[in-house]
């Protein structure tokens, strides 16, 4: 639910920004769900927001895979971000493994990342994926939810996070611990009551 709801956020702030330049007299597209023409997390990537992650999506320092992403093109002359690669990132998914460990379709590779399309990354396989998706009559999302990134927006794992941005050695450290404190196989979560048909 949360997921679907910042796909919608996330459209209504790119098409709003695309119309805002039109007005200017520029054209401008708007890429939201169901409709990119664009590789929105490679986008992001190259904007500077995060690193591309072992599950594919677009990783942040401090929301991990949780982002969802809207993107506008346009010709109107911008000043372009100097990108900084996050190294933190990429070693952090380099020794973690835990979606692709987790993940009930093996969609997620365990190598290491290649060149695909020009660009350096991971990619899962979308088709088992999906086809996975298929199979249970639902989304799947078990990457996300077992990701060390994902955990909630808390004082002690946002000072983890700083840790993890600055250290080698606590990145190590952090991935022990996480699978100390959520299992190396975490249970699912049961789902909120208001999911529930009487
Ligand atoms: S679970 Fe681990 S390997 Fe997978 S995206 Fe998250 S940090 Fe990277
Ligand atoms: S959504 Fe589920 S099946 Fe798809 S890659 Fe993630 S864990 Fe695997």
């Amino acid at each position: 639910m949360e997921s679907a709801k910042q796909y919608v956020e996330a459209g209504r702030v790119a098409v709003q920004l695309a119309d805002a330049i039109r007005r200017l007299g520029y054209p401008a597209r708007a890429h939201i769900d169901g409709n990119y023409q664009v590789i929105a997390p490679l986008v992001a990537r190259d904007a500077g927001l995060g690193e591309i992650g072992r599950m594919g999506l677009l990783m942040t320092p401090r929301q991990g895979p949780r982002v969802r992403l809207g993107v506008v093109t346009t010709s109107l002359a911008l000043i372009p971000d100097r990108r900084i690669s996050n190294e933190a990132v990429i070693d952090f998914c380099t020794i973690c493994k835990k979606c692709a460990q987790n993940c009930p379709s093996r969609s997620i590779p365990f190598g290491p990342r290649e060149e695909i399309d020009g660009a350096v990354r991971w990619r899962i396989n979308p088709e088992n994926c999906f086809h996975y998706w298929n199979v249970i009559g639902t989304d799947c999302g078990i990457c996300m939810t077992v990701c060390p990134y994902s955990h909630p927006d808390s004082r002690p794992h946002n000072f983890l996070r700083m840790g993890i941005a600055r250290s080698g050695f606590i990145r190590r450290a952090a991935l022990v611990a996480d699978d100390l404190f959520y299992g190396k196989k975490p249970p699912p979560r049961n789902a909120p009551d208001w999911t529930q048909v009487p």
